[in-house]
């Protein structure tokens, strides 16, 4: 087949391929800003696939992750925000210290935002020295309020999961909470859970279940555009116990890695969304676990 007939297969199966897709679900703009019903005060800026929280009052502006890696994201999101208030951006909090979510933020440091993480996010971050990552001014280890304007953040650390740098912002008076990347809304776990801590992610859920919260804002938009509710929480660490029950009985049985992944079926869950994709993956997440310890 010649080059230009290959390129030119290639560049019809693309146009079929969008044109599939536009047909299924109409255009979203590439960002967007939304204030959270019930709230005085709290809004979600998502951009493309991510999103993050931001909570405005008159003493300034409280930014969660700039989510702009290798994109223009943070600009858009000081504009969003600059629509809504003229109040100074204070801070620009890190959910975790994964680049997808807190890449980009350079354009907040320039207005002077204080830039805070979990200690071991600045410790990662410090250790790698990323090209489009500021380094956090200011850390927490267990617990931190943050109080601007009458509103207080609180800084939740409740163990390792997702990472080591994972924190539970809540808003106590909204019974909000925004966490990133490790409660799915009706999905199973991501990939092959890189960076996950087991058994520890386990433990993590059901510390975010005691705590006092209605609504959680993902760092993925839901299905829908939904909020998180406990449920989903009970649902996600359901899903695990499922899963290391599961793969612990087949490495017992000497079955891990392949025969594990590929026979392990959790039908329960088979209608989450990426469960076909990513179970097997998971599977082989929770078989290094049992193999080898980690
Ligand atoms: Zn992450």
């Amino acid at each position: 087949m010649s080059r230009l007939h290959s390129t030119g297969i290639a560049a019809l199966a693309f146009a079929a391929l969008t044109a599939s897709a536009q047909a299924q679900a109409p255009a979203q703009p590439p960002f967007a800003t939304t204030k959270v019903d019930g709230t005085e005060n709290v809004y979600i800026f998502r951009y493309g696939g991510h999103q993050s929280m931001f909570v405005v009052t008159s003493a300034g502006v409280i930014a969660t992750d700039p989510i702009g890696l290798r994109r223009p994201a943070a600009k858009a999101y000081i504009e969003e925000i600059q629509k809504v208030t003229k109040a100074p951006i204070k801070y620009v909090i890190y959910s975790h210290s994964h680049f997808d979510h807190i890449a980009g933020g350079k354009p907040f440091k320039d207005l002077g935002a204080t830039f805070v993480a979990h200690a071991n996010a600045k410790a990662r971050i410090a250790a790698l020295k990323p090209d489009d990552v500021v380094i956090p001014d200011q850390v927490v280890g267990g617990k931190r309020n943050i109080t601007l304007g009458g509103t207080t953040l609180e800084l939740n650390y409740v163990g390792k999961n997702h990472s080591d740098s994972t924190l539970v912002m809540r808003l106590p008076k909204e019974k909000i909470i925004f966490t990133v990347d490790w409660i799915p809304l009706n999905g199973v776990q991501f990939r092959g859970m890189a960076d996950n801590y087991l058994p520890d992610i386990q433990d993590s859920l059901k510390k975010v279940i005691a705590m006092d919260w209605d609504r959680m804002i993902p760092g993925h938009p839901g299905p829908g555009g939904r909020f998180g509710t406990k449920d989903d929480a009970r649902t996600a660490l359901a899903y695990l116990e499922d899963l290391s029950a599961a793969v612990k009985e087949a490495a017992t049985a000497g079955k891990c890695y392949a025969d594990a992944m590929r026979d392990i079926k959790l039908p329960k869950y088979e209608k989450f969304g990426n469960y076909a994709a990513n179970l097997p993956m998971n599977i082989e997440r929770y078989c290094d676990f049992y193999n080898r310890g980690i």
